[in-house]
């Protein structure tokens, strides 16, 4: 046992994770200003209506550009934001900015999309959250149908009966709800008995092993029948090939999103993407603009 614990010391101070420590360390503390300094900033990732190739909707993804460690991740920033207790205000400033720049593009007669937007639970379960999204609607002249948040299941489990007057009152509204990450978190499927979700998203590890992996096959085509019974509309993530895209297709998947279509990308590209030119974003796919 003593060589055992000895074997776990000489690992825990590793210098490799020590570098690792130090870099949280130092991360925490530069995220507590890194709104005030500007550092963030949003790409978009278009998603497809998969029959037509058209593009119905953008997902605002954040962006922080470290001033000297350059871009770091959100999977490695969101989830210290989340333990820092600062998620809420970027989640907070993320709405802001997306609702700003689809008022930006509505005025630059850009066709209008669906904005999807990611919220974790810190703020969704909160009273005013509904009055907060009504009121910055209402001053980016935008109507709550153009905006759909996107949570996990895990935040849906964590919220209770706060969540469910949530989910009604944004129902009420016309902002759609999404599961994000469908079929990963530790849930039951109890909340879509409330009827108060309109977008499920399936996860990119049930997409990745199609259309040869026949478990991932079966459960993708479980999740699309309950879609289709429960009246939501399944969006499809992480699709990068063809295959991938006429198995969902043919199974009867709504929507998608993933590389084949297109990376996230800065919002010139959007617009460049949705404008005259009707440029393809896929050398496999021809994407057209909504209609108008
Ligand atoms: P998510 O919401 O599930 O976003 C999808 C992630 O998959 C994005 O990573 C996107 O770049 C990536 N992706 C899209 N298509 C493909 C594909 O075809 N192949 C592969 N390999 N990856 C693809 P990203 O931008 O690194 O974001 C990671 C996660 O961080 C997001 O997962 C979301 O949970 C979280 N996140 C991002 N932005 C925000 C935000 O503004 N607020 C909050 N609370 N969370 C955010
Ligand atoms: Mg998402
Ligand atoms: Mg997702
Ligand atoms: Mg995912």
């Amino acid at each position: 046992a003593a060589k055992t614990e000895e074997r776990n010391a000489f690992r825990f101070y590793s210098p490799r994770m020590q570098a690792d420590a130090r870099r949280r360390i130092a991360l925490a503390s530069e995220l507590r200003t890194a709104l005030s300094e500007n550092e963030f900033h949003l790409v978009f990732q278009p998603t497809v209506e998969m029959r037509s190739g058209r593009i119905v909707a953008v997902e605002a993804l954040l962006r922080w550009r470290h001033p000297r460690r350059g871009e770091i991740p959100p999977g490695e920033f969101i989830p210290m934001a989340e333990k820092l207790g600062l998620i809420r205000r970027i989640d907070q400033w993320v709405l802001q900015a997306a609702c700003t720049q689809m008022y930006l593009w509505d005025r630059a007669g850009v066709p209008p999309l669906r904005m999807a937007v990611n919220v974790s639970a810190h703020w969704f379960g909160q009273a005013n959250f509904v009055d907060d999204i009504r009121a910055l609607l209402e001053s980016r002249r935008l109507a709550p149908e153009r905006l759909m948040l996107e949570i996990t299941e895990g935040a849906i489990l964590r919220l209770g009966e706060e969540m469910e007057r949530t989910l009604y009152t944004l129902n009420a509204l016309g902002v759609g709800v999404a599961i994000d990450d469908f079929g990963t978190g530790y849930s039951s499927m109890s909340y879509l008995k409330l009827r108060a979700i309109a977008y499920l998203k399936i996860d990119r590890s049930f997409v990745t092993g199609l259309p040869e992996d026949s478990s991932d096959g079966a459960i993708v085509e479980a999740m699309l029948t309950l879609c289709r019974n429960l009246d939501i509309t399944p969006i499809a993530e992480g699709i990068e090939t063809e295959e991938q895209h006429r198995f969902l297709l043919r199974a009867g998947c709504t929507e998608g999103q993933g590389f084949l279509y297109s990376r996230p990308v800065e919002p010139e590209a959007i617009v460049q993407m949705l404008g005259a030119e009707r440029r393809a974003v896929s050398p496999h796919l021809r994407l057209v603009p909504p209609e108008v």
